[in-house]
């Protein structure tokens, strides 16, 4: 749809609601998702040893360690090749952030801003489907058979890391390490922040956004 190749990262909380504003903009603008997280789990899932290695971080709400993210996320860009992408979940800390702006240029940084109690409640209700990494919330996108993922049928499962005291857990740290982050593609005047309270107010906004930007 557009010619120019669009490398955007999306920066929000877990639970902030950037796996369903990222999957909006894969829907209509083309972009490919990479997703740390999703990475993560889909290698525990297979047992293999970055998921070995990853799961006991993951499972006490605790950063896995740069070096095997950066690797990660570095090969999995490669594999990609000259298309747009959406970086989810990473970079995470500013570390993460120098080793990646060595590789690629990135164009525009989504920043969805969203109250901690808002986020809260929301991941009390979210249920994914492991496999994919296809998220359901309970009230706002409710899968059409209760407990089933829509795709393939097959049960869906809280995340060990939604647990109430792990989530504020997680917040806490995520505001930590992002704010260097967010300051540091702010000082290249690429942040944009979307503030709201509800995803369905803020994806609008954000493909307005992306619609002019993707077009230049
Ligand atoms: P997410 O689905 O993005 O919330 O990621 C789930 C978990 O994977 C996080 O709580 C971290 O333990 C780990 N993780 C994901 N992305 C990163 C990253 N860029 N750096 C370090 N750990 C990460």
């Amino acid at each position: 749809m557009y010619s120019k190749i669009f490398r955007a990262v999306i920066i929000g909380a877990p639970g902030s609601g950037k796996g369903t504003i990222s999957e909006r903009i894969v829907n209509t603008f083309g972009f490919l998702h990479i997703s740390s997280g999703d990475i993560l789990r889909q290698n525990i899932i297979n047992n293999t040893e970055l998921g070995r290695k990853a799961q006991r971080y993951i499972a006490s709400g605790q950063l896995v360690p740069d070096e095997i993210v950066t690797k990660t996320m570095l090969g999995r860009i490669t594999e990609v090749g000259n298309k747009s992408y959406i970086l989810d979940g990473f970079p995470r800390n500013s570390a993460q952030a120098e080793i990646l702006s060595a590789r690629e240029q990135i164009d525009a940084v989504i920043d969805l801003n969203i109250p901690h109690d808002v986020i809260i409640e929301r991941v009390k209700n979210r249920w994914i489907h492991a496999p994919s990494g296809r998220v359901y919330n309970i009230g706002f996108n409710d899968p059409k058979v209760p407990g089933k993922d829509d795709k393939t049928g097959e049960p869906l499962t809280q995340r060990e890391d939604d647990k109430p005291e792990v989530v504020a857990k997680r917040l806490e740290l995520y505001d930590e390490l992002m704010r260097p982050v967010l300051a540091w593609y702010g000082k290249r005047g690429l942040v944009t922040s979307f503030k709201g309270r509800k995803t369905n107010e803020i994806w609008p906004r954000v493909e307005v956004f992306l619609k002019e930007k993707a077009n230049k």
